[in-house]
């Protein structure tokens, strides 16, 4: 058994066993891990911080240069990471240990790589579930770092109180293809590479992204100027004292006008919902439901019943 205990006073080795043990789909392991989250409890919040960008754009270099900072400053910083492609592949680009060398040997950080052979519904428990044992480890930042395809933007982005998201200097004058969708979701677009011969293309590329992002609807949850585009180097160091100030000024705002506890609220209702829905479709894949759905099917397919028929029968059932 690992004991709460353990994990509250910050043994490092104890919070490793226990994110294997919430990765772990085993039933006993899901019973052990409940009940040692419950045990843990909620009373410690860390800043979260989502970030994501595509391959190449300097995620592991940034967070170093980041991590590294803030460790500097005495702070305790966990990284995650949720690489969906590791899911379909069984390995996983953000899994390489050679990455974030530095930071990894810090005494102050705590890194662990995306588990692999996960369903995104699995992906999703398994880091939130990381995520509140950092905290409850006491660590005062958590990054949650992921990769731009898919839906794992969207899913980190339902787990942190601050969103950014990382590109690279583009070649041409278009937006790099960067989907609506993604950009709503940041709250600090940060410009790598501005550095060197990037350096001129990165403040044009900064400054498009500043004008989309005037163009969209303005969120209750942000204050004025936000959100925002800046430019960093992760290889000169350069911006990352000034992304951290705006960071830590948008997180006091938001706690202080009540949407950051309304947005921790509204995620955790977002989780539980998910958490049933996902247990109901695992219930249709065991028995009983199973052959259930088998022979609805074939009575369907058979022409013995309308699809909408049979699916009324077998919601009645589940339903009861
Ligand atoms: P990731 O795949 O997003 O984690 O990207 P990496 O951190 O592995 O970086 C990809 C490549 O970009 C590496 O060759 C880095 O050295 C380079 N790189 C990362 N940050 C910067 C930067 O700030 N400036 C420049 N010029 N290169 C960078």
């Amino acid at each position: 058994m690992i004991s709460a205990e353990a994990i509250r006073a910050g043994d490092r080795r104890a919070l490793a066993r226990a994110i294997t043990l919430v990765e772990s789909a085993r039933a006993d392991h899901r019973t052990q891990a409940l009940a040692l989250l419950s045990a843990l409890g909620h009373d410690r919040q860390a800043l979260r911080i989502g970030l994501s960008g595509t391959p190449g754009v300097g995620k592991s270099t940034f967070i170093e240069a980041f991590g590294k900072m803030l460790t500097a400053a005495g702070k305790r910083v966990a990284v995650l990471a949720v690489d969906p492609s590791s899911a379909r592949s069984g390995g996983s680009i953000l899994g390489d240990k050679t990455r974030m060398e530095l930071l990894s040997r810090d005494p102050l950080a705590f890194i662990r790589p995306s588990p692999s052979q996960a369903q995104m519904g699995g992906v999703a428990r398994r880091t939130r579930e990381a995520v509140a044992l950092c905290e409850a480890a006491g660590f005062d930042v958590v990054l949650i770092e992921t990769v731009g395809v898919g839906q794992s933007e969207t899913m980190v982005a339902e787990m942190c109180d601050l969103f950014l998201l990382l590109l690279a200097p583009a070649g041409g004058d278009e937006l790099q293809g960067v989907k609506r969708g993604i950009m709503e979701m940041a709250d600090l677009i940060l410009v790598n590479k501005a550095d060197g011969d990037l350096k001129p293309a990165a403040i044009r590329t900064c400054g498009d992204y500043a004008g989309a992002l005037r163009l969209l609807r303005r969120r209750p949850q942000d204050p004025d100027g936000f959100p925002k585009a800046m430019m960093v180097s992760a290889v000169e160091q350069s911006g990352m004292a000034e992304s951290w100030d705006e960071m830590q000024a948008l997180a006091e705002w938001r706690r202080d006008s009540g949407h950051w506890s309304a947005r921790r609220a509204a995620q955790a209702r977002h989780w539980f919902q998910e958490e049933v829905r996902q247990g109901l479709l695992a219930a249709l894949s065991r028995e009983p439901a199973k052959g259930i759905m088998e022979r609805l099917g074939d009575s369907v397919a058979a022409g013995r019943a309308t699809p909408e028929a049979a699916a009324a029968e077998m919601l009645g059932l589940i339903g009861r």
